[in-house]
């Protein structure tokens, strides 16, 4: 094994401009590992969920060969569930509500099998848990975190120490403000990048994305839709998308990292487009090649 995620698993409520849904798969540990399964497999997720969780989305992330191992099921007790609603704008949402369910009483125990695991994506969950993740893992090559405002506000402390042991963190742009307490992007950057991590992803929603590695910086476009359906995801999905592609070229240069923020931005823009992961389900690598070359194209000039 050499691809990790580990990450919250979902039930969300979703509401949009557009349309309203219950009880629909989601979750960090979800997302990244339908996306990152496009470029590399297995992926192998740890994770839990209740006894409420329905074989039909176990059998979606199996049908992306995602190794379910490390998968702890809880008969008696419910999966994680998150609740929000989007602005007119499709751009900021309000969560409504997070029940941690499972989670409260989560302890994360990576199987021996995934404890020499070479990439891992720390999806966003405690950082308390995330910690106990990373003890337990023997010194993998590149690690990425991903986390978000919940965590940032409640536990900054936890969440310091775990900065201090990734290589990549993956953070949307108020996210990034909130946590270097920073109004101006770049310095935020700076500062984000002195707390540990060498490499810096600022995610800036329908407005593309940032990449930092010391004084380096690309930006890289996003996908010009005129329809975009539910934004729930499109996070996770870009990271996962990322961290597939920097596994299977197993080449952590600048450059090629480049390609890794185009390719987490090609799966996010199919994320999208549909409601839960239904716009990831069914992709091929021919759609997914020429949607990466349509960003290519984007900001391409000939002279
Ligand atoms: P994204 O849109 O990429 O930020 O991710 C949305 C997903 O994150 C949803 O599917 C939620 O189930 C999940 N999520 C929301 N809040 C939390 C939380 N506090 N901890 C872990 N996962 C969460």
């Amino acid at each position: 094994v050499s691809l990790l995620v580990v990450g919250s698993i979902a039930y969300d409520s979703i509401e949009t401009p557009y349309d309203k849904i219950d009880n629909a798969l989601g979750g960090s540990a979800v997302y990244v590992s339908i996306a990152a399964s496009y470029y590399s497999q297995p992926v192998s997720v740890v994770g839990v969920v209740g006894g409420d969780f329905k074989q039909e989305h176990i059998d979606i992330l199996k049908n992306h060969n995602v190794d379910l191992g490390g998968l702890k099921i809880v008969k008696d007790a419910e999966t994680f569930r998150w609740a929000g609603k989007y602005h007119d704008d499709m751009n900021n949402r309000d969560s409504l509500s997070t029940e941690l369910n499972v989670f409260a009483e989560f302890n994360p125990v990576i199987p021996e099998q995934y404890r020499r695991s070479e990439y891992l994506l720390l999806g966003n969950i405690d950082p308390v848990l995330q910690l106990r993740v990373l003890d337990q893992l023997d010194n993998p090559a590149f690690i990425v975190l991903d986390t978000m405002d919940f965590w940032i506000k409640g536990k900054k402390t936890e969440l310091m120490e775990v900065l201090k042991k990734v290589d990549m963190v993956i953070i949307n742009d108020s996210e990034a403000k909130l946590l270097a307490e920073e109004p101006n992007l770049i310095k935020a950057a700076a500062r984000i990048m002195q707390m540990g991590p060498k490499y810096l992803v600022i995610k800036k929603g329908e407005h593309g994305a940032l990449l930092f590695n010391g004084d380096k910086i690309f930006s890289a476009a996003a996908y010009p839709l005129s329809e975009v359906f539910d934004p729930t995801g499109a996070g996770d999905t870009f990271a996962g998308g990322l961290v597939g592609y920097l596994h299977k070229t197993r080449d952590l240069s600048f450059e090629n990292m480049k390609k890794a923020v185009i390719s987490g931005s090609t799966m996010a823009s199919f994320c999208v487009q549909k409601f839960s992961t239904k716009g990831l389900e069914n992709l091929d690598a021919q759609q997914i090649d020429k949607r990466y070359n349509e960003f290519i194209e984007l900001t391409k000039i000939n002279d």
